[in-house]
């Protein structure tokens, strides 16, 4: 989701009112210009009027949240579905900081919104963001949302979504097909420099983001928005290749089953590969001791996360060369349903090629933890205590136990983790502010372990 540190920073930023970027006619008369370009660029054309208005930050917010309120079990869930309107409200005004288009399927109107465009350039220091293409291509992108949730389900239904996956599967065919199309648009306009900007300005941050925790923090956001615009883009520009003239509706119609399937477009069409491994019996076990009062999650890593997780810690090859070794990666989250910010217990499995890429991922893991414990000595996060050993568990596995102490706005946070193998499987256990004695932590990895298939 979005950090408030970058937030903050985005409000803070003086707005200069000037004469209007866009009138309303203005913005009528480039959508009149895209809709043929759009037409011919897919091959399909539009059925239903679509509406386009200059409009405000709020009534952008408004049908965002509205919209939202169906996901919110699966943005937060263990949250009472009572609290969803509310819950999707907040979230709303959150991307409402960024929003500066979106199509409002429910309403068909394409809302356009110069004031944030403004503030957001001035933020980014790019004034070229306000030029005349540049609001071309995001009139053009927003169109082609407008059409693919006239032809393909999977887009008008999010409700239908069954995991938070899902929804960012879904998230990165909508906007990597917006993107992939609005390219090929302004390519054939000989404008892509236009294009490419728009592309840039996505994963841009603001430049006066402080100390190297905040980057870090803020490079965890950008990840998401790079798999849904930069790698959603990517692959149906590599479907396209296959030269399949129905490579866009078998995108849609038969969605890849997992995040890392948007990575690896090369896998869409080959029905050798195998099933996805699935994580739910070794996740059921880790949390059988767990009441009631305790909320579950399920969240798969994709590979663009995985990156991110590494920052600019340890070698980049290094870690591009240990993730291409990675088939699956999930997450099981435990908080408290009471104050979930206040402890954590989770569980992380991956599979890998090998249990030699196993080992390597795990002995990776370690340096990174090591170089964290170096780099974060400051604001916001001081970690203050931090020891390694190893830990007798029953099946031998190799492990590193650590236990930190990490000081976070004034409080002190115990954090336990252990990192380790089976076979071709790394695995993490973390838990933070609960009961981590060294038999607990036994108790724990040993169930996950026992809940994994056999080589
Ligand atoms: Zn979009």
């Amino acid at each position: 989701m979005i950090v408030p540190a970058l937030l903050l920073l985005l409000v803070a930023v003086q707005i200069q009112e000037a004469k209007p970027l866009l009138t309303d006619g203005e913005l009528l008369e480039m959508v009149r210009e895209a809709i043929p370009a759009v037409e011919k660029a897919t091959g399909v054309r539009f059925k239903a009027p679509v509406w386009v208005r200059i409009s405000a930050r709020a009534e952008v917010e408004r049908d965002l949240a509205e919209e939202l309120i169906p996901q919110m079990r699966l943005l937060e869930p263990g949250s009472d579905p009572k609290d969803a309107p509310e819950h999707a409200k907040h979230l709303a005004r959150i991307y409402g900081e960024i929003l500066i288009a979106k199509y409002a399927w429910k309403k068909g109107t394409i809302h356009v919104v110069p004031a944030t465009l403004r503030k957001l350039a001035a933020a980014l220091e790019q004034p070229a963001l306000l030029e005349r293409d540049v609001l071309r291509v995001i009139v053009t992108h927003e169109l082609v949302h407008a059409l693919d949730y006239e032809e393909y389900d999977v887009l008008r239904d999010f409700t239908s979504a069954k995991t938070p996956g899902d929804l960012e599967i879904r998230n990165a065919l909508s906007e990597g097909h917006a993107q992939h199309v609005t390219r090929r648009v302004f390519e054939a306009a000989g404008k892509l420099a236009a294009f490419e900007m728009y592309e840039k300005s996505i994963l841009a941050r603001p430049p006066k983001l402080l100390g190297e925790a905040e980057q870090y923090l803020a490079s965890l956001v950008t990840a998401s928005l790079k798999l849904a615009y930069v790698d959603g883009r990517a692959f149906f520009d590599a479907l396209e290749k296959t030269g399949r003239k129905t490579y866009v509706q078998d995108a849609f119609r038969n969605p890849p089953a997992s995040k890392n399937g948007i990575l690896q477009p090369e896998r869409f069409y080959d029905v050798r590969i195998e099933p996805a491994f699935d994580p739910g019996p070794a996740f059921e076990a880790f949390g059988k001791d767990f009441g009631p009062e305790w909320t579950r999650r399920t969240e798969e890593l994709d590979q663009g996360e995985l990156r991110t997780t590494f920052g600019t810690f340890v070698d980049a090859k290094e870690v591009e060369a240990a993730l291409k070794t990675v088939l699956d990666a999930h997450a099981f989250i435990l908080n408290p349903k009471r104050a979930p910010q206040s402890k954590v217990v989770a569980a992380v499995v991956l599979r890998l090629e090998s249990a030699a890429a196993a080992t390597k991922l795990l002995e990776l893991s370690v340096r990174l933890s090591k170089e964290k414990d170096k780099k974060f000595t400051g604001d916001p996060f001081k970690i203050t205590k931090a020891d390694y050993g190893t830990l007798a568990l029953p099946g031998g596995n190799p492990n590193v136990l650590i236990r930190k102490s990490i000081r976070y706005q004034g409080q002190d946070v115990a954090l336990t983790s252990i990192v380790g193998t089976a076979g071709a499987f790394e695995f993490e256990v973390v838990v933070s502010n609960e009961e981590a004695g060294d038999e607990r932590i036994q108790a724990l990895v040993g169930k996950l372990l026992e809940g994994l298939p056999k080589p």
